[in-house]
């Protein structure tokens, strides 16, 4: 992480990101299924998704665009807005293939903006071991496990299952792991690993019932939809942020605008929020409405809001 501009580490400070911070117990997923649940002019948001993969997106004689998804099938659209990764963008939907659609720095942008790795292994335990023990609840080390954290999400149940996560990393060190592909064989590695230095604490890190099913892990590196974890930009590449967020903007002026708008965390100042995401979510979404001639209220994101940066 100390390889990313600092600029990107202000923001999540000057923003107040890491304030404020609330668990969920059911998982952060309860608040996108209640969104999916809400019902608007009849029919809910869930209805109106299509929930499918997307191989291409082509265009039509007539300015319109053809989407079409892993099941063959194509549905054609007036305006596209698209929200995957930028390492998505280059190496599945092929948009930076696309002169008629970006300009040169909005492809440069989508092929060289950076996307960290990162990896994690759940493990739930029998027990909150650590509270009962008086263990730590949190160990950071500069060996394979980096960082593990205990977590507790039945406060109100001391005896209720543990959760630990062994080990959250970034990068380098989440690369390395990437090799270990057998959960189980990870898991040993880590707690091997950890027997060194916290020789007390390794020793419940045994998933309950030694049910395998209790662990859990995932590489961001590895996964095909994404590519990566999020973007968190080099030293001297906040251009291709700004590149990308303002990519919307090209639908102010009709000679600009080719009725595609990249949206997403990656394309984001605050890549690795969800804030990043909301936010050029909302800005696209006024660019379709004023491109298909909607009406904006004044302080709108597309007219209002003008480039801050002199790079
Ligand atoms: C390890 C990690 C930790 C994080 N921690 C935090 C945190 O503490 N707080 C916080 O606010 N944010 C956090 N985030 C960031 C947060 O998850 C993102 O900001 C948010 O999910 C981005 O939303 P999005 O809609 O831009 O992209 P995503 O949620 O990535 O959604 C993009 C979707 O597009 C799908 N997709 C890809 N290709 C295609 C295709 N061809 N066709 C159809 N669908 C496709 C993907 O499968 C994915 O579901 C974290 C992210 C990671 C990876």
């Amino acid at each position: 992480m100390f390889r990313a501009a600092f600029i990107e580490i202000m923001r999540l400070v000057v923003n107040g990101l890491e304030e404020d911070q609330r668990l969920v117990p059911a998982g952060i997923a309860t608040l996108t299924d209640r969104m999916a649940q809400e019902s608007i002019e009849g029919a809910t948001l869930a209805q109106r998704i299509c929930y499918q993969r997307v191989t291409a997106i082509g265009q039509t004689d007539d300015a319109r665009f053809t989407v079409t998804t892993a099941k063959g099938e194509h549905q054609q659209v007036d305006r596209v807005i698209v929200t995957v990764s930028t390492r998505a963008m280059q190496v599945s939907l092929r948009l930076s293939q696309q002169p008629a659609w970006l300009t040169p720095a909005v492809r440069r942008a989508i092929n060289e903006t950076h996307l960290i790795g990162s990896s994690k292994l759940f493990l739930l335990t029998k027990d909150k071991f650590w509270l009962k023990q008086g263990l730590p609840h949190t160990i950071l080390s500069d060996t394979l496990a980096k960082g593990v954290y205990c977590l507790d999400y039945q406060p109100e149940n001391p005896q209720g299952h543990g959760v630990v996560l062994i080990s959250y990393t970034w990068e380098d060190d989440s690369h390395k792991l990437v090799t270990l592909q057998d959960k189980r064989a990870r898991l040993e590695r880590l707690v091997d690993e950890l027997s060194a230095t916290a020789p007390a604490f390794a020793r419940h890190l045994t998933p309950m019932n030694n049910d395998p099913r209790y662990i859990l892990e995932y590489d961001w590196l590895t996964d095909a939809q994404a590519l990566g974890a999020f973007k968190l930009n080099y030293p001297g590449d906040d251009h291709y942020s700004e590149a990308l967020f303002f990519q919307f903007q090209s639908a102010r002026d009709s000679v600009t605008d080719c009725g595609l708008y990249l949206a997403g965390c990656s394309c984001s100042f605050t890549g690795g929020w969800a804030e990043g995401a909301i936010q050029t979510g909302i800005n696209a979404a006024c660019a379709t409405v004023h491109s298909l001639g909607g009406r904006l209220l004044p302080d709108n994101p597309l007219q209002a809001m003008s480039r801050h940066y002199h790079y």
